[in-house]
């Protein structure tokens, strides 16, 4: 989906196909260059679920380019997939967030929320992997507890055995699983059975038009009712209205994450709007 996007936006602004070589290329070493002088950074969007209230975030990619607006990761994750810098970019956002982790384990406001973050397919199936988390972990003392690993189905689409082993000991060392953009990819429901996962994230594209479409709301229902009967938490993301919130509810949905709870925000926003919140919740409460 994030592929098709980006693709997309290259059309958009070069045509012939010449140029989107020369933009691809120049989009690679504008990445390459852009690691090297820090140009990356992480928003964080509140998660939230009717039973615990503030979960914790996810940690989304964000790219300025020195004297350039920012650049959304729909249109650099595909960039970065085909050339191999998502290798070193997925590093720093592991290395991030769990650092991210330690500051937040400081504080008994923020000392329980966890952290999100996407892994792609190249990153996961890379043989080093679950070494990379726990080194990661283990170089900031993060709580392993807190960080949790969103997966699309594209990672899990080949090879399953070695794709539940490998999420297997990674779950060994105390970190959870999260099924990203669920519904959309075109992994069978036995798949879905053997990953052991405690998330499913039900896509935005079912969230957009679940008033309007009776489709949409019947797939909504069904993977709410699948992710529940397999245990497993169930998120919607992309809510942006009261509407949608409350239809959600209405299905038994209890997880939330979209505009209308909270935009991705950097920390020091994300400070400002949610640090004492659970403190005030739990007074008010
Ligand atoms: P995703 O993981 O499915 O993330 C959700 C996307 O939906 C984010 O877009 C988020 O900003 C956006 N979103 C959240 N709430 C709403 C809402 O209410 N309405 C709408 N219309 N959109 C909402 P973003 O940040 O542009 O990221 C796009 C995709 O890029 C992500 O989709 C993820 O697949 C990828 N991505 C982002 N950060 C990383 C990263 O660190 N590593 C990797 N491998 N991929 C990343
Ligand atoms: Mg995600
Ligand atoms: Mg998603
Ligand atoms: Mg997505």
């Amino acid at each position: 989906q994030a592929k098709a996007a980006g693709r997309n936006a290259f059309c958009l602004f070069s045509p012939a196909l010449q140029d989107v070589i020369d933009t691809r290329s120049s989009l690679e070493s504008a990445l390459r260059g852009g690691l090297n002088r820090a140009e990356f950074q992480l928003y964080y969007q509140p998660q939230f679920s009717l039973d615990h209230g503030l979960l914790g975030a996810e940690a989304l990619l964000r790219w300025t380019p020195e004297h350039h607006p920012a650049v959304s990761p729909a249109v650099f994750i595909p960039v970065a997939e085909e050339t191999g810098l998502i290798l070193r970019l997925g590093q720093w956002v592991l290395h991030t967030a769990c650092e991210q982790l330690v500051r937040w384990a400081q504080q008994p406001q923020t000392r329980d929320l966890k952290i999100a973050i996407n892994v792609s397919a190249r990153q996961f199936h890379r043989p080093d992997f679950a070494a990379r988390v726990r080194s990661a972990l283990e170089a900031t003392g993060a709580n392993p507890a807190r960080l949790q690993l969103e997966l699309t189905e594209s990672v899990v689409l080949e090879k399953v055995g070695e794709v539940v082993e490998r999420m297997q000991q990674i779950r060994q060392l105390g970190v959870t699983f999260s099924l990203d953009d669920f519904g959309t990819g075109f992994s069978s429901l036995s798949y879905l059975k053997q990953l052991p996962l405690d998330q499913i994230k039900i896509d935005q594209s079912f969230v957009r038009d679940l008033i309007s479409s009776g489709n949409d709301a019947a797939i909504v229902r069904a993977i709410i009712a699948i992710g529940r009967s397999l245990g497993l938490q169930v998120i919607a993301e992309g809510v942006e209205t009261q509407d949608q919130m409350v239809y959600l509810t209405s299905m038994d949905c209890r997880a939330f994450q979209g505009y209308l709870l909270g935009r991705p925000v950097p920390m020091r926003d994300w400070q400002r709007a949610w640090h004492d919140w659970q403190h005030q919740d739990a007074q008010a409460g």
